[in-house]
């Protein structure tokens, strides 16, 4: 079967008809609603917007990868509700992502093309990894052409792009000194259509959600910040989120990973956090149904959002020299002396935020019941 009978198939298949549930889907919708700061009174808002893509002409999605290590794809797949994002995504459309798509060869790279022309300035361009320039852009070619020759081509089709994780972002760990295939990031290519940045190795697969969420339901993009990144995930520091805070307040830390401390959940801002000085949602939010997260799991924050975060911040476990921030922050020997008034803030930053999840699941297990009583599902 060729490409083109194979997404002709998949977009006749109703969004509806797959494996995901009506609560399944409308809870999705609730954390989705807490994700971009909305009212739980959205819920009903976010599932027509969704739904309506289905009915309506959709946006198409393509998505490239380039200089990576597919590691956001993974994420992806490994989404808060996997299913759900997989249908939302091919509910908007998902024509193209090497990755994931059943078609290859020149298959592929038609079925690209046919659908850039279909949508001529409403593609959402997903891009995942850097995209080198040295040498005319040689270090990564797919079908003939480079990265950078891919990219110039679909500029003119593109909505907007959405840089997704740190080597799209901000040209990550390929883009590192010594550089060697002079790689840059996704805003350094487009010039002429925004470029939204999602960084993180990876990055958390709900805010990408979050971003298409927002498209469809206002029709416009999210508020961004000064590095074009998603206000609603990147607007807080790991620190003033983590659940750890309190130790660091306290002044009590792990020093080695096996010691006394790391037993007991201390800080780990000695053995080179870089929570202090790293914008994420991973503390409040976590990964895996919100199961967990690097520091918590013990392991510290390596700034991997951050711009040029593997020079910035090697030897990743030696400790910053400053957590530059609040008042009562100042080097980690002396924050023990200092009184306290932010003891407990990352767990209830993380209680607020499970709190809003559980209160809009409950919601959203209200609607599915209004819309279908006799369902016993869930
Ligand atoms: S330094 Fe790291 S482990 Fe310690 S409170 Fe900050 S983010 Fe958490």
């Amino acid at each position: 079967m060729d490409a083109l009978r194979i997404m002709e198939r998949l977009e006749r298949r109703s969004f509806l008809d797959r494996q995901v549930s009506r609560r399944e889907f409308l809870r999705f919708c609730g954390r989705m609603a807490v994700l971009l700061g909305l009212s739980d009174s959205m819920i009903p808002r976010i599932a027509e917007a969704v739904e309506n893509t289905v009915k309506q002409r959709r946006p198409s999605v393509i998505w490239l990868e380039f200089q990576d290590c597919a590691g956001n794809t993974e994420s992806f797949t490994r989404a808060s509700s996997p299913s759900v994002a997989q249908a939302v995504l091919e509910a908007i459309s998902l024509d193209y992502h090497e990755t994931l798509m059943a078609a290859a060869g020149h298959q592929a790279e038609e079925a690209r093309r046919r659908v850039l022309e279909e949508n001529r300035g409403r593609a959402i361009v997903v891009v995942e990894g850097s995209i080198p320039t040295r040498d005319g852009g040689v270090y990564c070619t797919i079908a003939g052409k480079t990265a950078l020759q891919i990219l110039k081509e679909i500029e003119p089709y593109a909505l907007v792009f959405v840089a997704v994780g740190t080597c799209a972002a901000f040209g990550g760990l390929p883009r590192a000194n010594p550089n060697p295939t002079g790689a840059v990031a996704v805003e350094d290519i487009i010039r002429t259509k925004p470029v939204i940045n999602a960084p993180g190795c990876p990055a958390n697969p709900d805010v990408l959600m979050g971003i298409l969420v927002h498209y469809l339901v206002f029709g416009r993009l999210p508020e961004l910040d000064a590095q074009n990144r998603p206000k609603f995930a990147y607007g807080k520091r790991i620190h003033d989120t983590c659940e750890r805070r309190p130790h660091f307040d306290a002044g009590q830390f792990v020093v080695r990973f096996d010691d006394y401390g790391a037993r007991q959940g201390y800080c780990l801002y000695k053995v080179g956090c870089k929570g202090p000085e790293t914008y994420n949602i991973c503390a409040s939010w976590r990964w895996n149904l919100a199961a967990s997260w690097p520091v918590k799991a013990g392991h510290p924050c390596l700034g991997c959002s951050e711009r040029d975060f593997w020079d910035k911040f090697t030897p990743f476990y030696h400790r910053i020299p400053l957590a530059a921030g609040f008042g009562v922050e100042a080097r980690a020997d002396q924050v023990g002396k200092v009184a306290v008034g932010l003891t407990g803030a990352g767990i209830v930053a993380h209680a607020i935020y499970t709190g809003l999840v559980r209160r809009a699941e409950r919601k959203a297990d209200e609607l599915a019941e209004q819309e279908s009583p006799e369902s016993d599902e869930g």
